[in-house]
């Protein structure tokens, strides 16, 4: 009850939630009390989330913020959310996010962007979360759930996280299912929690993960009881400082922000090791290509038939183009657009193969550095504080806005575990995050050397 009177308190300014489940939420708050009373408490037993609109809940608003899947109720339960409920999680409802994943700044949703519950010191401009999952770190930074869902293709969990002073972490893929998760670019896509420390962070991706029939790229192996990690010593272990990431124009509080990552960390018994990762600089242009070219296959599907909105037409192939044109938004069809480019022929070698083979470049990196011993790695999580709703420099160009995604596609493009952590505030008083970078099915280490950091 606590949680939906913050809500409607608070979301008419904040725009995180596009849907509320009171009743849905109060019924299953009786079960999870229920289950206390006859001594069955699961791990989340009771525990109210906010599920990122971009998870199929059954007969719940699932339109991963696009028109094109107006009215859109799944008969269908994501893996991810239905482990939450296994353990006794209460749905609040669904959260506000870009349209498909794709942005950064959670401007391109269809029900508008979500404001940053921050503020710079002594200014009244209204500033973005970050995003995709803009909506799942403005309702956990402002108390409108105690953790939500979340995924990231390119950075959507830990930038967002970075910019509202939460816990984010994208898990190595394969650990959580993608099945029932609206899919963005498959090879890419994983599902993560933000909460508002990492031990929640722990809890949240414990329930979280699990192998799945029904995701074959899902993974066989136990999952660890990843709130023990918390508070174990980091003496002795090895963190690589990647000089690639230290990019032109850094802005010197980044820079610091990272030196006093380095310090925390040093004086918890860490050793820091330099190291590099020579293809850094094409993991962006690398990804650009690789993450539309997937969406463009994915999102074949919004035909005006399957799922959502039909705009009626002449005959078929009039009311799939009048059901696209009105159903995307503009950031969706410049993706759809540079997708089909690169994969068409003539332009498949030269674009999104030569795309796969940089990428493979860029998990090498990291497995060279992992092989001589270093554990995990440390480097900022964004190359800035928030930035104000309808920035016009960003809008004016769009590759600009596809720099904010430069330090966390990496993971992303190598399947490896990252988490960005609170580090601190800037100048104006807005939080930075740290990230950390795991190897693979490692995200254990993250937690205990994110915690030293928090
Ligand atoms: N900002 C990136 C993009 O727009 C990442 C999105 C994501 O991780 N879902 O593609």
């Amino acid at each position: 009850d606590a949680y939906i009177a913050a809500i409607e308190a608070a979301n008419d300014t904040i725009n995180a939630y596009v849907a509320v489940t009171p009743e849905k939420a109060r019924e299953m708050a009786k079960a999870s009390d229920a289950r206390i009373t006859a001594g069955k408490a699961g791990a989340l037993e009771g525990i109210p989330l906010g599920i990122k609109d971009l998870f199929g809940t059954e007969g719940v608003h699932t339109q991963a913020c696009s028109h094109i899947l107006d009215g859109f109720e799944p008969r269908y339960e994501s893996t991810v959310t239905q482990n939450l409920w296994n353990d006794g999680a209460v749905m609040l409802g669904k959260l506000n996010m870009d349209e498909f994943a794709m942005g950064s700044s959670n401007e391109t949703s269809y029900y508008g962007p979500v404001k940053n519950p921050w503020r710079a010191k002594g200014s009244n401009l209204d500033l973005v979360p970050g995003g995709s999952s803009g909506g799942s770190a403005a309702a956990v930074a402002a108390h409108l759930c105690a953790g939500a869902t979340a995924t990231d293709t390119g950075g959507s969990i830990r930038q967002p996280a970075a910019f509202t002073g939460t816990v984010g972490i994208k898990p190595t893929y394969g650990r959580c299912s993608r099945w029932g998760v609206v899919a963005f670019a498959s090879s890419l896509d994983q599902a993560g929690p933000i909460a508002r420390d990492v031990r929640d962070a722990a809890i949240l991706l414990k329930s979280m993960a699990s192998i799945d029939p029904k995701d074959t790229t899902s993974v066989d192996l136990p999952v660890p009881d990843y709130e023990a990690s918390i508070g174990q010593s980091i003496k002795g272990m090895r963190i690589g400082i990647p000089k690639e990431y230290r990019v032109d124009g850094m802005p010197e509080e980044i820079e610091a922000l990272w030196q006093q990552g380095i310090a925390w960390l040093k004086d918890a018994g860490a050793e820091i090791v330099d190291i590099s990762l020579p293809h850094t600089k094409y993991a962006l242009p690398a990804y650009y290509i690789v993450a539309p070219a997937e969406a463009s296959s994915n999102l074949a599907r919004y035909d005006g038939v399957r799922y959502g909105l039909r705009v009626d037409g002449k005959d078929i192939i009039d009311m799939y183009e009048r059901t696209r044109a009105a159903g995307f938004g503009q950031e969706v069809k410049r993706r759809i657009m540079i997708g089909t480019y690169v994969l068409s022929a003539g332009y498949y070698d030269a674009y999104y193969l030569r795309a796969q083979k940089v990428r493979t470049l860029i998990k090498r990196d990291f497995e060279v550095v992992f092989n001589s011993g270093v554990d995990a790695i440390l480097t900022p999580a964004t190359p800035s504080s928030a930035f104000g709703i309808a920035d016009e420099d960003l809008a004016a160009d769009p590759v600009k806005m596809y720099l904010n995604d430069i330090f966390t596609v990496t993971v992303n493009m190598a399947g490896l575990p990252g988490i960005a952590v609170p580090g601190g505030l800037d100048r104006k008083g807005l939080p930075l995050g740290l990230q950390l970078i795991g190897k693979p099915f490692e995200e254990e280490t993250l937690f205990k050397t994110a915690h030293v950091i928090e």
